[in-house]
């Protein structure tokens, strides 16, 4: 239990500035992005170090205190919101880039680095980070190895468990697990450090990590397409591919209404084509080799994809001020997407092939079960993952519309499984999904989460009710 006499040795252990119990200072750490969830957690446990994690777990675990990680709080699924008498772990100022070796391309962080200053140190070595995502401003890398974040750039790079060598993590208990080995080749048995990757905090706290990095791009080419429909833009990706020598490391799809709201929204952004189109796809070509090749060569792909008709029109970025504008429009999405009202999220993904008839099938039906909802759909088309979002229709009340979040939901999961897809494809589970989780996972796939999560946590202390219900 948290009382006066936690808070004292809380407080001896961390100092005063590892602890805040003021209701100011509070309040960052209780609001989530979404405004689905509120905290209510009194105290917030700020370590300096690996050593203070442990010895805060350690009180924690004494005491029967629920501790919640919390990163970046940028998560959009519940995660790192911290019901009353939890303490929430926050892991800001262990915000130390603790190496980097160029030569073997890998960087070694503290747990709280912002995203963002990751890519800059990384940069500033002539390397790449290569995890990008709209938040990367706020999120951190023990927060987007937790939720095993995607991004724009998983076509090429992969996922960020495909870009952690090595993680160091404090169990429940405060045992620390010391895994921060750069080995790329490491086959001793049981792989653990991705029983952590995704955990989302329920099975210890990520303290550092070992990353991959990659050559710096020296050039890059991108564009805003437009493209007649959702098979035109699976079939340029594939076109693409193979035509740029593989280097294609974004392919984003937008529906015209994505855009339109960002355009109605977002000042300084507007329609960079003179047609509407029903269908976008924003597409990057990079390379670490100097040459400046990639932009002819993306020329080339859509004037050939143009004869074809898999392309109406499209806007080649000259310069990274042009391509950066290019950019916006698809970042600016779900900023712009508040401005009209509730909306209902999905992050799915099925097989890149599926992404045309499950779009198809999805729209007709959430259209049938609410007349006037407005898919806002947009993603990583090349991921096979789009965020399957619905805006309330224009006249409808906020709260009635999102009072069937559960049962739209349903409908849309229900197409996504019967495509053989994911009702999560990079958010993770965090408490919004857990009954998702239970509905859609075999008796034997929760039956050995559970049993993970029991054998790490016995006492259910960490980041209980997200993820899995032990
Ligand atoms: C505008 C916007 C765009 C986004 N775009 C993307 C996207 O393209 N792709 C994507 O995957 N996500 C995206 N996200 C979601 C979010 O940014 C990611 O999930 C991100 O990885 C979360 O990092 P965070 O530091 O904010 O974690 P938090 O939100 O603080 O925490 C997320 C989860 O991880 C746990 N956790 C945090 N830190 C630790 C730690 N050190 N050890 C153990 N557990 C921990 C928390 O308890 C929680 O369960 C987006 C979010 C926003 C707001």
């Amino acid at each position: 239990m948290i009382d006066s006499a936690f808070i004292a040795r809380l407080t001896e252990l961390l100092g005063p500035k590892g602890v805040l119990t003021d209701t100011n200072d509070l309040e960052p750490h209780l609001k989530e992005w979404r405004g689905l969830y509120r905290g209510g957690a009194r105290v917030v446990a700020k370590p300096a170090s690996t050593a203070e994690v442990s010895a805060v777990l350690k009180l924690c675990n004494d005491a029967g205190v629920p501790v919640v990680p919390q990163g970046g709080n940028t998560g959009l699924v519940g995660g790192a919101v911290a019901p009353e008498g939890s303490l929430i772990l926050a892991l800001g100022r262990m915000n130390r880039i603790r190496a980097i070796d160029p030569v073997a391309h890998t960087m070694t962080v503290d747990a709280g680095c912002i995203l963002a200053d990751i890519q800059t140190a990384a940069e500033a070595h002539d390397r790449l980070f290569p995890l990008s995502l709209a938040a990367e401003g706020t999120c951190q890398i023990g927060g987007n190895i937790s939720t095993n974040a995607g991004g724009t750039a998983v076509l090429r790079y992969g996922n960020t468990r495909d870009l952690v060598l090595g993680v160091e993590v404090v169990l429940p208990d405060g045992q620390t697990l010391e895994g921060l080995r750069p080995l790329r080749k490491d086959n001793t048995g049981y792989d653990l450090k991705n029983l952590f990757i995704g955990a989302e905090g329920t099975l210890g706290i990520i303290t550092g990590a070992v990353l991959k990095l990659y050559p710096r791009p020296r050039d890059v080419a991108t564009a805003f397409v437009a493209v007649p429909d959702a098979q035109a833009s699976v079939d340029l990706l594939s076109l693409a591919r193979g035509q740029s020598g593989d280097t294609v490391t974004t392919f984003e799809l937008m529906n015209r209404l994505s855009v339109e709201m960002v355009f109605r929204h977002v000042p300084g952004c507007s329609d960079p084509l003179s047609e509407v189109s029903p269908w976008y796809v924003l597409i990057e070509l990079s390379s670490p080799r100097d040459g400046g090749g990639l932009t002819a060569a993306l020329e080339e792909i859509l004037g050939g994809a143009m004869e074809s008709g898999l392309v109406t029109d499209a806007a080649i970025a000259q310069n990274e001020a042009q391509g950066a504008a290019l950019w916006r429009l698809r970042e600016e999405i779900s900023d712009a997407q508040k401005f009209e009202g509730g909306s209902i999220k999905h992050d799915i993904s099925v097989a890149i092939a599926d992404v045309p008839a499950f779009m198809t099938e999805a729209t007709e039906a959430v259209l049938a079960l609410m007349p006037g909802i407005r898919p806002v759909s947009f993603g990583h088309v090349g991921d096979g993952n789009i965020h399957f979002n619905l805006s309330q229709p224009t006249e409808m009340d906020k709260q009635v519309f999102l009072d069937r979040w559960a049962e739209v939901a349903h409908e849309v999961h229900e197409i996504v499984h019967r495509f053989g897809g994911s009702f999560s494809a990079e958010h993770g589970i965090g408490q919004l999904k857990v009954g998702d989780l239970e509905y859609y996972k075999s008796p034997v796939e929760l039956e050995i989460m559970r049993r993970v999560k029991r054998a790490l946590d016995p006492k259910n202390l960490l980041n209980p009710g997200k993820v899995v219900i032990p």
